[in-house]
């Protein structure tokens, strides 16, 4: 008798078996909607030209090798990632030098921050007290600063000058198994170290990202949802949502989709965000943002960043996933980062020194691969410049997917409003089909989707969209 004699089959992920059932269809005019991946005109994966270059360049290096990466990752990446998010002028990254500096001399000094420093008083006496003078490492300090390159490679007494001014350098910010092992990771810190007096609670968007739940229940927390879409208008929930986080218990978890949210489509305004900022503020709610899209829903990295911004600039503690999977089409790389706002670099010190406590005992160390391409494209003028301008086609063909839709269904008339197809925003649209016409849509016509309506753009073409159209128009008669 086997060990495993009793154990049962796993229910199939609902979203990879799209992708499988896709596969397995003969029919030539099948069109695969699931998939959360950018794709061509042509139905192709897309390699970033940037990619490419950045790559061949890392495999020209003759000083390349395979050697580990330090728990925490490529901090050069790290650095490069979380100034993305947060933007250049950041408040709270100004001196993040020698919060940088710490971790990276902790690690070779092969201790972190030492034990006991607690406590906001002597917090505030090391982050005046500025015994961070071991800068083995001027030129990586420098990188990190306001437009990345250009401004990025000073002097060594600027630098200095930069450390010894005082400004705030709170993020502390450690590389990722992508998204998913960002999220993992922080819910795993955040179970392990949230005030023993906050509640173990994690509110999510209903609906949301289907793994958001099993990565948060794994690390202990209860998961309850706050009202997000509303399926009469195809639109925000906004009253449901204000209702439901104004009677959560204070210190909650919030987990918020930085843009471009994930199944709906649906993004609050900047008056709506600015209302979400003012409840998490009043119940002490900890932000916990998700950005997995960050570039890909507007075009604008900047712009897809302001939800983030704005929340960090009101001085909040909170905590930011990272994804490059879509952005750069680093998909199998897992290249990621995790960065948690603090309130002063002291504390950054030691919320970095257990986040890796938290990453050794899971996988030691993240790969080099991704995260290298990703430090290259993001600190080089030139590759950086050519991937805004390849980041901006991939949303504007997403967005040019959703006009096409749009017209074609208008076209044949198909009964009730389908504007939400161009309001909605990122890679997929909340179609509102139900589960029988979803059904449909696969048996009869050969179109692959999740069963919740959800359709991905990036799966469609100029050429497929009037097929589309006449499947849904079938479907819904
Ligand atoms: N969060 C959201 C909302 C997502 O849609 C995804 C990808 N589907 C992720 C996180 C994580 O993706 P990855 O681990 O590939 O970066």
């Amino acid at each position: 008798e086997s060990n495993w004699a009793h154990v049962e089959m796993a229910p199939p992920d609902p979203i990879i078996g799209v992708t499988e059932a896709w596969r397995a269809d003969p029919d030539p005019r099948k069109l695969n909607l699931g998939v959360g991946a950018y794709r061509t005109e042509e139905g192709k994966p897309l390699v970033l030209a940037c990619v490419r270059e950045a790559e061949a360049q890392l495999m020209a290096d003759p000083n390349s090798n395979h050697e580990y990466l330090p728990i925490a990752g490529n901090a050069e990446f790290c650095r490069l990632a979380r100034t993305l998010a947060l933007g250049g002028d950041c408040p709270a990254l100004q001196g993040g030098r020698v919060a940088t500096v710490q971790a990276l001399s902790g690690e070779g000094a092969g201790g972190g921050n030492g034990g006991g420093r607690r406590g906001e008083g002597v917090c505030m006496a090391r982050t005046g007290g500025g015994g961070e003078g071991r800068v083995a490492t001027v030129q990586a300090l420098s990188i990190e600063g306001a437009g990345g390159v250009e401004g990025g490679r000073r002097g060594e007494g600027v630098c200095m000058a930069r450390t010894g001014g005082g400004g705030e350098g709170r993020v502390a910010t450690v590389q990722a198994l992508s998204g998913t092992g960002a999220l993992r990771v922080g819910a795993e810190f955040l179970a392990a170290h949230l005030p023993s007096t906050a509640p173990r609670v994690v509110y999510l968007p209903s609906p949301t990202w289907g793994n958001h739940k099993t990565i948060f229940a794994k690390a202990g927390f209860q998961v309850r949802e706050y009202r997000y879409f509303d399926a009469a208008t195809r639109g925000l929930a906004f009253d449901g949502m204000c209702a439901d986080l104004a009677s959560a218990p204070r210190g909650a978890v919030l987990l918020l989709h930085a843009c471009a949210h994930n199944p709906t489509g649906v993004d609050p305004s900047p008056q709506q965000w600015a209302r979400i900022l003012a409840l998490a503020q009043e119940k002490a709610l900890l932000p916990f943002f998700d950005s997995a899209y960050q570039g890909f829903a507007s075009g604008d990295l900047d712009a897809d960043a302001a939800s983030l911004r704005l929340f960090v600039r009101s001085g909040l503690e909170l905590v930011l996933a990272q994804s490059f999977a879509k952005n750069m089409g680093l998909y199998g790389e897992r290249a990621g980062a995790l960065s948690v706002v603090c309130k002063c670099k002291d504390t950054a010190g030691r919320v970095e020194s257990q986040l890796k406590m938290v990453i050794r005992p899971m996988y030691s160390n993240p790969p080099m691969h991704g995260a290298a391409i990703a430090a290259k494209v993001l600190g080089d003028a030139r590759l950086r410049e050519m991937w805004r301008v390849e980041l901006k086609g991939m949303a504007e063909r997403i967005i040019s997917m959703r006009r096409a839709l749009y017209d074609a269904l208008y076209e044949r008339n198909v009964p009730g409003d389908w504007s939400f197809v161009l309001k909605q925003i990122g890679m997929f649209s909340y179609t509102g089909l139900s589960r029988v016409q979803c059904q449909k849509l696969v048996n009869k016509w050969h179109i692959h989707l999740t069963l919740d309506g959800r359709i991905s753009m990036a799966g469609l073409s100029a050429q497929k969209a009037p097929y589309l159209a006449d499947a849904i128009a079938d479907v819904v008669a």
